[in-house]
């Protein structure tokens, strides 16, 4: 038997009667091209070109492998070639192409096989052309797939079978190069990968999989968007919206603000805590600019995986939505953390608008109450109107912030953060609105938040440092102007002290020690008071804090009992000797004699300066022990909250 001979009637036998087409005794069907086409393009929109092009190359494989199984048992051929020549053959009269073999090369003891020819009329071609119209590659897939089972079968070892040229790719016919395993250059091997799927339905029962799972994940997601939603219109705010996202996403979420501090949190396990506190530790990686949902942090912490999402509105950062979980967030719930960050982005916007709308508000309205542009009917509407209770009684505090340039910084960090009161910029001061029924309930106390507000900044901005000042309280609206000018007098004084000894830290000021140097430096100035103050305790207290003296509180107790040297030394434990010698020495260095009354209110007042002092100074140089002054709290006793503490940390 030769190829050539090869015919048709004596392949096929139709059963005319039955309707039926059998091949070695197997039943076939004819199957018009165009459906073969729609079916192409049917695969190629579900899977996509690649996927589809292997689905038709490993089909094209069965059909080649087939035909040589069954053409080998049904005749005897007259030799090797012959069966590789009815391969061509088989394939012309199937009409799928019409073959024209070139040349044929076999050497089974080198692995070489090489094979070329035309394909004319390819089927193939005209239906890829029609759905997809002209491609880069070779399109004739299930031809190469065809060819390349055929002769592999034959060879008995793989064959490839590539097109050097395609009129699917514009050239004018198709040829074909089919080469063995041995001869492939390492490109061609990666040509195999194509035919290496488990079976024809592994792709389709993938791609399946891949739908459902995709198609699960899009419910959740409008689940997810429409209470995120829901939340927003009903006016929630975030922390609940991050409770939601929480326990939809299964993982603790928390938020960050624009400097990386915590916002909220809603923690799914309390380890995830732990784990997020020590994450912050560390050195942020550089984010993954390609992730799907915008730059994407992406960590794992003691077996904790950790990702963080930035929050964009309009390109600016808003903040970072952080997930922490036992598993990887997975592919397909990225379309949840899109939704996630898109109801952050609004919210957090919407807030930061309402915010900053409010204390400019109520920012113009103290402006009005300093020019003196409302009466006090009108203070008292206004107010009410800015939900300020008229009827409260306020203090306004003033930071003065160096360098200057981080004002806006500074007021950023102290109004996320002390969101009970109101603050906002006037000139080179930050003013705060405090009202003093808030003040006194828990966990607030005015030295304390105070002291917060330093200590906040001074761990969050290392180069920045604020002074503070607290006015007088006031009990009627319409007084606040007095408060506001004791608060900056206070603020620029605690400054101006830092500035000329160095080595104080800023610190804060209230005006209940304040009163005597509030009131000489308003009809004095500042300069003045500090001169007054050195001549009259500069050298006492220099001697104090060379000797650890204690001339400082003997001038003080000295006063208390108005010269009694017999009180003064039962309640220093002194002999009365000593206390002479000590007022001997304190008028020494005074320069003043203490039995006459103007000398002893001018030292009188300079005591008052100095603990004033000592107030705003953290230098316990400077620290005196009378009844006047108040210690500052230590850190240890800053009473912080829980998720205060977390972001304290890091
Ligand atoms: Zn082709």
């Amino acid at each position: 038997m030769k190829a050539r001979e090869l015919l048709l009637e004596r392949l096929m036998d139709i059963d005319r009667r039955n309707g039926t087409i059998r091949f070695n005794d197997k039943r076939m069907t004819l199957i018009s091209v165009e459906a073969l086409g729609i079916l192409r393009r049917d695969l190629a929109s579900t899977l996509g070109m690649e996927r589809a092009k292997g689905f038709l190359m490993r089909y094209g494989w069965a059909c080649g492998q087939h035909d040589a199984q069954s053409i080998q048992t049904m005749f005897s051929w007259d030799s090797e070639r012959e069966l590789y020549l009815a391969g061509p053959t088989l394939h012309t009269l199937e009409g799928t192409v019409t073959v024209e073999p070139w040349e044929l090369h076999v050497d089974k003891d080198s692995h070489t096989l090489y094979f070329t020819g035309e394909w004319r009329n390819s089927y193939e071609v005209d239906e890829h052309v029609r759905h997809f119209g002209m491609s880069d590659e070779p399109v004739c897939y299930t031809l190469l797939g065809y060819a390349s089972g055929y002769l592999s079968e034959i060879f008995g070892e793989p064959v490839l079978v590539t097109e050097s040229k395609c009129r699917g790719k514009g050239d004018s016919q198709c040829v074909y190069v089919a080469k063995s395993l041995a001869n492939c250059s390492e490109q061609e091997r990666q040509m195999f990968r194509y035919f290496e799927a488990e079976s024809l339905a592994t792709e389709l029962d993938l791609a399946y999989r891949r739908l459902h799972h995709l198609n699960q994940t899009l419910i959740q997601s409008l689940n997810l968007h429409r209470r995120l939603s829901e939340l927003v219109f009903e006016g929630k705010n975030l922390s609940i919206i991050v409770q939601v996202i929480q326990e939809v996403m299964q993982r603790s979420v928390v938020l960050e603000g624009r400097r990386g501090q915590l916002l909220l949190s809603s923690w799914h396990e309390t380890s995830h805590r732990f784990s997020y506190t020590s994450w912050k530790r560390q050195d942020n990686p550089v984010p993954n600019r390609e992730s799907p949902v915008g730059p994407h942090v992406q960590c794992e912490v003691d077996g904790v995986c950790i990702d963080a999402f930035v929050i964009l509105a309009n390109r600016t950062r808003l903040g970072r939505l952080v997930l922490v979980g036992d598993s990887p967030i997975a592919e397909e719930a990225y379309v949840l953390v899109e939704r996630a960050l898109n109801v952050c982005a609004v919210q957090m916007f919407y807030e930061q608008l309402l915010l900053k709308d409010s204390e400019q508000k109520i920012g113009d309205f103290l402006d009005g109450i300093l020019q003196g542009s409302y009466s006090e009917q009108e203070i008292a509407y206004r107010a009410r109107m800015l939900d300020l209770n008229p009827e409260d009684a306020y203090r306004v505090m003033a930071v003065r912030v160096e360098p200057e340039e981080q004002q806006d910084d500074v007021l950023e960090l102290i109004r996320n953060r002390f969101q009970d009161f109101h603050f906002f910029s006037k000139g080179c001061h930050i003013l705060g609105l405090i009202c003093c029924t808030k003040v006194q309930n828990p966990p607030w106390d005015l030295e304390k938040l105070c002291q917060s507000i330093v200590l906040h900044i001074r761990r969050r901005l290392k180069a920045v440092s604020v002074s503070v000042g607290c006015g007088r309280m006031v009990s009627s609206m319409s007084d606040i102007g007095n408060s506001y000018e004791d608060a900056k007098l206070i603020a620029d004084w605690v400054l101006a002290q830092g500035h000329s000894t160095p080595t104080c830290g800023h610190a804060f000021g209230i005006f209940e020690g304040f009163q005597t140097v509030l009131m000489l430096v308003k009809s004095v100035g500042h300069p003045d008071v500090m001169r007054f103050y050195e001549s009259v305790l500069g050298r006492l207290v220099q001697y104090d804090a060379a000797h650890r003296g204690e001339l400082l509180p003997t001038l003080r107790t000295y006063l208390e009992h108005t010269g009694n040297i017999r009180r003064v030394a039962s309640e220093l434990y002194v002999s009365e000797t000593g206390v002479r010698y000590r007022v001997g020495k304190i008028q020494e260095l005074c320069g003043l004699d203490l039995n006459r009354g103007h000398d002893r209110f001018v030292v009188q007042m300079a005591l008052q300066i100095h603990d004033s002092l000592s107030l705003a100074a953290l230098d316990p140089r400077i620290g005196g022990q009378g009844t006047h002054h108040m210690t500052l709290p230590s850190l240890a006793s800053a009473q912080l909250t829980e998720e205060e503490a977390v972001d304290e940390r890091d």
